[in-house]
């Protein structure tokens, strides 16, 4: 049984106008974006994955791993994929005090910035939480926040991976953006998952791009 929720509860869609959990598109068009990275083994295999399907993605990762693992973020970039902040050390906004919250954001952001100067900024806040004040001062900085509006539940032990496949498939919809994890806690499940996913939908008809 579903423990959890695929879909992002829709007050939360109310309570933050500004964060961005679909996108309007034109065609068959999919976001998938993968948090937590870059990883050194995992990465590149998710990368090889996605290149079998020409799929494009968007990597929400962690300023900690890109100081780490500079060669992988190169390869997601030279890969046509986008680079996404997703703070330094995985902060919770809920947790830490505001002026550090906003600090690891920024100081990610320089990183990622560095490594690809030409992108805007985008923010995808750990957890999937964040406050009024948090939105509202990315809103001035310019980032846009995305969440999601499909999490898959790739780093849950207990996931029944083709009954999650098989909502999916049912009721996405163009412009949806689907959320998996490039770390180690998620990749048992991962691995089964992304594959089945990227054939079925691509069965379907749909492509797959970058935020
Ligand atoms: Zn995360």
């Amino acid at each position: 049984m579903f423990s959890y929720s695929l879909k992002i509860p829709y007050l939360y869609t109310k309570l933050f106008p500004s964060v961005i959990h679909r996108k309007e598109v034109s065609g068959k068009k999919i976001f998938l974006s993968f948090d937590d990275g870059p990883h050194p083994e995992i990465t590149p295999r998710v990368l090889t994955l996605l290149d079998k399907y020409n799929a494009k993605a968007t990597f929400f990762c962690l300023g900690k791993n890109l100081v780490e693992n500079p060669n992988i973020a190169q390869m997601i970039i030279q890969g046509g994929h986008r680079l996404g902040n997703h703070t330094f050390t995985h902060e919770n906004a809920w947790k830490i005090k505001f002026g550090e919250y906003i600090n690891s954001i920024e100081k990610t952001q320089k990183i990622i910035n560095e490594l690809n100067p030409s992108t805007e900024n985008i923010f995808r806040p750990p957890y999937g939480k964040i406050t009024p004040a948090i939105a509202n001062i990315l809103k001035e900085k310019e980032y846009q926040v995305f969440l999601w509006s499909w999490i898959l539940g790739d780093y849950k032990k207990n996931i029944h991976i083709d009954k999650v496949l098989k909502k999916l498939i049912h009721t996405i919809q163009p412009g949806d953006i689907l959320v998996l994890h490039d770390q180690p806690k998620s990749f048992e499940n991962l691995k089964i998952m992304l594959p089945k996913l990227l054939y079925l939908l691509s069965k379907q008809g749909y492509i797959f791009e970058k935020l």
